[in-house]
């Protein structure tokens, strides 16, 4: 690391058009050699090498560009939510019980006991709209032990969610996520441009509204008319090709959930004509799930019921339970993973190089 004092020329040689003539050169630290990883390394060392020396990898002009857009997207992420009178808040991380329970929880030692850490804010998100808060939103680490080994899954990731009261139908909350959306890949574009960052070149401005295909749809696409299976990541991808050749969008919902695939998400709404579908969607972005989302069952007895269908004890969700008691507007919102954006924005292979120190099943360190 040197510290370097000189005056400043333009030059037609030099890539930004000025060059810096040295009048005194001063060693600060000295960097250990051989690097481990090449600051202007033209091959591209393996991800692995990259994350095993993060702190280095980070250097890199291109690098730091994709920690640009996501600062710059988190920013026209709150700035969106707020115009629309969005509160924004925090819900705890350490928990006695998980938001659906299951596999994919990380139990921590709490004392005595045992407690986890949230895959979601979902509950809590809920019960504010019980205490009168009527919008909220929330951007904070959620936690999923992901066994599986994918370029889109990780351990720890960003999760941007909103909940909104007194909704008429799913369709505010689908008009709200796509306005927000919106708003903020705008707002991001003109903000990397305007900096110079290259990756505003990829952001696109889109048009709303995003169309939304029912789930019965995109199976019918897929060749298998009928079908209430969930839609595995080639599937998703098959969609998004679809979409692109039909409407040539890069955004879009999959609406009309089966119930059979959200039985475990009790707290979804099931269709009042047609308790086979739930009011639940998915917003995807070319082809990668970005959000899911839809409307919730307000009423307390459904929600007893289907979370006994589901196979869970409703004594063990009393706090969450009693939010419902005295009064829950109709009510939905959204998890979406604002990793997953920045991978697809930037143009990332792998959803690792969204986050500055990854998380997976293997990786804890640095
Ligand atoms: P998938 O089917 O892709 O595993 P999911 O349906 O289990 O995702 P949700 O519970 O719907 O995930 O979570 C909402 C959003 O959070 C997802 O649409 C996705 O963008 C993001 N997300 C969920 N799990 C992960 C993960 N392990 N790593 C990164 N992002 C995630
Ligand atoms: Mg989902």
């Amino acid at each position: 690391m040197v510290a370097v004092e000189g005056t400043v020329h333009r030059s037609e040689r030099a890539n930004r058009g000025v060059e810096l003539i040295p009048t005194a050169v001063e060693v600060i630290v000295r960097a250990e050699v051989p690097l481990p990883l090449g600051i202007v390394d033209k091959v591209g060392a393996e991800l692995d090498t990259r994350l095993n020396h993060r702190v280095l990898d980070l250097r890199k002009p291109a690098v730091r560009a994709v920690f640009e857009l996501r600062s710059s997207l988190l920013a026209g992420f709150r700035d969106a939510f707020i115009r629309r009178g969005f509160l924004e808040v925090e819900t705890p991380k350490l928990l006695r019980q998980g938001a659906e329970g299951g596999a994919t929880l990380f139990a921590v030692d709490y004392f005595d006991g045992r407690a986890y850490l949230a895959q979601s804010p979902q509950l809590y998100k809920q019960m504010l709209i019980g205490a009168g808060l009527e919008r909220v939103f929330e951007i904070a680490p959620a936690f999923r032990a992901e066994p599986s080994d994918t370029v889109r899954h990780i351990t720890e990731f960003a999760s941007l969610d909103g909940e909104m009261g007194f909704i008429d139908s799913v369709e505010d909350v689908r008009n709200a996520l796509e306005g927000i959306v919106t708003d903020a890949f705008i707002t991001t574009k003109k903000d990397l441009a305007g900096r110079g960052n290259a990756l505003a070149e990829r952001i696109p401005e889109p048009k709303t509204p995003f169309p939304r295909i029912p789930f019965a749809k995109c199976v019918e696409w897929l060749g298998r008319p009928g079908s209430e299976e969930d839609l595995g990541t080639e599937d998703e991808k098959a969609i998004g090709e679809h979409v692109d050749r039909e409407f040539g969008v890069p955004l879009y919902f999959i609406t009309d959930y089966p119930t059979a695939i959200k039985a475990g998400t009790f707290y979804a709404q099931r269709q009042d004509t047609n308790p086979r579908l739930t009011y639940y969607f998915d917003l995807d972005f070319r082809g990668l799930e970005i959000a899911s989302g839809g409307a919730r069952e307000h009423r307390l007895d459904r929600l007893k019921a289907n979370i006994e269908s589901a196979g869970f004890d409703p004594e063990k969700f009393s706090g969450y339970l009693e939010a419902f008691r005295f009064g829950m507007p109709p009510h939905g919102g959204w998890g979406l993973g604002v990793d997953r954006v920045v991978q697809v924005l930037a143009g990332l292979p792998n959803i690792r190089e969204a986050r500055l120190f990854p998380r997976d099943r293997y990786r804890l360190d640095p």
